[in-house]
């Protein structure tokens, strides 16, 4: 009996049968608009589905050219068009997937001069204004939609998928918010829904009654003045009758303020909303957004939240999630952590998509792991991500690995990541790489610093030893106030004023740990309704009261937290925010003692007159109206020249400033035998995770 007899049962819908409830969800991989990348693309499905992935939906593909994403972006309106499509569903067919394109029209979302909406509103987070469609122009694009899925059930495919969420151009017509027109389309709640219903009548129509036709519906918009519950089923249900397949749920609008797939999310985060769709309609339904292992997609069609499930970045992650799952070797997938590192940061800078936890994601043909000429005995010192990774894909190869690390865990700073509230998925790549290791029969040995003497035999060397945290140098730093980010991380006690010296990625991560209340409730903290009454499920968000009073200090004048992720950095300056945390910036530090931080600040004007109150150019508050006294805010204590000291008075002082590579076996390693440094023990400077897994995957595969 499988473990998961739900995920894993087959579904029917029309004439085509789905061998399981994960649909593989759409990715915007680059690849669409690269001449001849459909070679590539097609290689990438075929991965996939080789790896059990059954109905795959393509990246968005506009129907006509100004409904592109980017003025080069992907789109099907001509017969012409079609043989690279061709290359990509003979590909998957031939392996026995099935194909879904997915159709989006970028609206006033689409970053190019000729962008179209149904009110000429700019989005917030677009610079470019869009040009209010005439009512023939939203009729021919209705029927842009239909020719464009004709066009794709001529190339193959198995289905469409019309993107009707997310904010994209349906979804704009669906909100008096952004739709103020007067005409057939707008004015009553019947007339912003006649777009999306033509849409998928037409489609359906144009393709007969055997094509999937899916539909993604905006059910929480996420974003103000937008659609209650009761106007998301009259949808539904006429959606529904206009021929959808399969309804799959759309939560948030890009230019919502509200974190719907990052880690801090919690698992299967907003299937509840799934589950209101299913009561009230009758076709099949598909949950989404932040479901990244297979017993919660079960746990999620098993309690009757949905019939499928649409998984996306689980696929980058490990293109075999579902044969995993079918042999019940589950802690041998390499599970998405939610980072969006590589994926959607990566799509976002224009930057081909992939993946943190698996680099030959889109990678496939160039990064290859196959056989070993000569096996080697490797040895491999230190076993955070970078020498976790290249142990795994050098015993993948064949060679003789052992592996030497000092803590008693494998993982590296992975070990501390994991203990951020949020960031618990970390925890999965560690058990990822402890089963790999253990099954490729990789040596481990664990509690053991790795000596030259233990290096004797091997016939390569890779070290892999990481970062050491940096001790800046500040007069008072060895006091008993003061305490690392690891000490902190690992449960030294932290008084309740904490100053934290350093606002990186770890100074933002040690932060959110020292403020944050593992009790909070994250639908209250942002704002999401649950009961679904209020109009696109907003609600004023409740921050939970801080546990400390944290002021995070950096040298650098810049916005805090301006190297964070693209797609992630402001769910982490907005977390800090709710938390009051204070920043303040241009510091530069005099001395620690048992009464704070002493730092020079380069205005005395800026100083006196704000003395730690509001959010001046360097002194960038949390949320007004805050109780400074109480919280021991920076108070000026002195002037200087020019400079003003001072205090950020604090009963702890958190040194998160930086990292330093720490690579000491490299000059005493001496003979013939090549020796590797990766990771961090190579460059400490703009070290993460990813950077470390993609070096060492590339060595591997660069070795005989
Ligand atoms: P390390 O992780 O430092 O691993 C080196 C290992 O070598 C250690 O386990 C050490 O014990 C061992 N070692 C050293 N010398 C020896 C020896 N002589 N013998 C035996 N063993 C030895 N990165 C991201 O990309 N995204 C994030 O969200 C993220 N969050 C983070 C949050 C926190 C709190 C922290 C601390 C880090 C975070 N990072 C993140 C950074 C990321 O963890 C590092 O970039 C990554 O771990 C570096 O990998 P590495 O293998 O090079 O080094
Ligand atoms: P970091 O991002 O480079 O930040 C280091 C901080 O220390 C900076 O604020 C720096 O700013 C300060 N600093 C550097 N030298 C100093 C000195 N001598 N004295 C005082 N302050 C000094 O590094 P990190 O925070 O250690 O993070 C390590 C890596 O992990 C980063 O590359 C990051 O990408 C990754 N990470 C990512 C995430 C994520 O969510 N994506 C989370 C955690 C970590 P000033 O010089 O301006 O003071
Ligand atoms: Fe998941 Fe991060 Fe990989 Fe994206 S980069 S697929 S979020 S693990």
């Amino acid at each position: 009996m499988s473990s998961y007899p739900h995920l894993l049962a087959p579904l029917r819908v029309g004439s085509v049968t789905l061998p399981h409830r994960v649909i593989m969800g759409s990715m915007h991989t680059g690849l669409e608009e690269t001449p001849g990348g459909e070679h590539e693309l097609a290689r990438f499905y075929v991965e996939r589905v080789r790896g059990g992935a059954g109905l795959i939906v393509t990246g968005g593909i506009s129907p006509n050219p100004e409904g592109a994403a980017r003025e080069d972006g992907a789109h099907l309106s001509q017969e012409d068009q079609l043989p690279p499509h061709r290359t990509v569903t003979d590909a998957v067919h031939a392996e026995g997937g099935l194909i879904a394109l997915q159709l989006m029209h970028s609206g006033r979302y689409a970053m190019h001069a000729d962008a179209v909406a149904p009110s000429p509103l700019r989005a917030p987070i677009n610079r470019v204004t869009p040009r209010e469609l005439g009512t023939e122009e939203v009729e021919r694009t209705v029927e842009d939609f239909a020719h464009a899925a004709a066009l794709a059930q001529r190339a193959g495919y198995d289905g469409v998928e019309i993107m009707g969420s997310e904010g994209y151009l349906i979804n704009e017509f669906l909100v008096a918010h952004t739709n103020h027109r007067t005409d057939r389309y707008g004015g009553s709640d019947a007339a912003r829904r006649r777009f999306a219903v033509e849409i998928v009548r037409r489609v359906r129509e144009a393709t007969g009654p055997d094509f999937l036709v899916m539909y993604r519906l905006s059910a929480l918009d996420l974003v103000p003045d937008a659609q209650e519950f009761e106007q998301v089923l009259a949808l539904g249900r006429e959606v529904e009758q206009a021929g959808a397949s399969i309804i799959n749920t759309g939560i948030g609008w890009h230019e919502a303020r509200i974190p719907t797939i990052a880690t801090s999310v919690p698992p299967a985060g907003f299937t509840w909303v799934s589950r209101a769709l299913r009561e009230n309609l009758s076709v099949l339904v598909a949950a989404v957004n932040r479901m990244n292992t297979p017993e919660i997609g079960e746990a999620v069609i098993a309690r009757g939240d949905a019939d499928l499930v649409c998984m996306a970045r689980p696929f980058l992650a490990d293109p075999a999630f579902v044969e995993k799952a079918r042999r019940e070797r589950p802690a041998e997938i390499n599970t998405c952590i939610a980072c969006n590192q590589a994926c959607l940061d990566h799509t976002f800078s224009g930057q081909r998509m992939s993946c943190l936890v698996n680099p030959r994601a889109m990678r496939e043909d160039e990064l290859v792991l196959g056989p070993t000429r000569t096996a080697e005995r490797i040895a491999v010192v230190g076993a955070g991500p970078a020498g976790m990774a290249f142990a795994e894909a050098a015993a993948v190869r064949g060679h003789r690995v052992t592996v030497f690390e000092e803590q008693d865990e494998i993982g590296g700073q992975f070990q501390l990541a994991r203990r951020i509230p949020g960031k618990a998925d970390y925890g999965h790549t560690i058990r990822y790489f402890r089963t790999r290791l253990a099954e490729l029969g990789v040596t481990v040995r664990t509690g053991h610093t790795a000596t030259t003497e233990d290096l004797a035999d091997a016939d390569r060397v890779v070290l892999a030893t990481g970062v050491t945290p940096r001790i800046p140098g500040i007069a008072g730093e060895d006091g008993p106030t003061v305490l690392g980010y690891k000490d902190v991380l690992e449960g030294a006690p932290v008084g309740r004023r904490v100053a934290v010296i350093g606002g990186g990625g770890i100074g933002f991560d040690v932060a959110h740990f020292l403020t944050h209340d593992p009790n909070a409730d994250f639908y209250r903290e942002w704002g999401v309704d649950r009961t679904l009454e209020a109009p696109g499920g907003l609600l004023r968000p409740e921050p939970t009261a801080p546990l400390r009073s944290v002021t995070v200090l950096q040298r650098s004048a810049g916005k805090p937290g301006a190297r964070l992720g693209t797609t992630t950095g402001w769910i982490h300056r907005a977390e800090l925010r709710m938390a009051d945390v204070d920043f303040v910036t241009g510091v530069e530090y005099l001395r620690i003692d048992e009464r704070g931080v002493h730092v020079l600040v380069p205005d005395p004007g800026l100083v006196e007159e704000n003395a730690g109150v509001s959010a001046p150019a360097q002194h960038h508050g949390a949320r007004a109206g805050h109780d400074d006294a109480a919280r021991g805010a920076a108070t000026a204590v002195d002037t200087a020249p020019g400079k003003a000291e001072l205090l950020v008075p604090a009963d702890t002082v958190v040194l998160c400033a930086g990292q330093e590579s720490r690579a000491e076996l490299a000059e005493q390693l001496t003979g013939e035998r090549p020796v590797h440094v990766i990771g961090g023990a190579h460059v400490a400077s703009e070290l993460d995770a990813k950077r470390a897994i993609r070096e060492a995957v590339e060595l591997a595969a660069s070795l005989p």
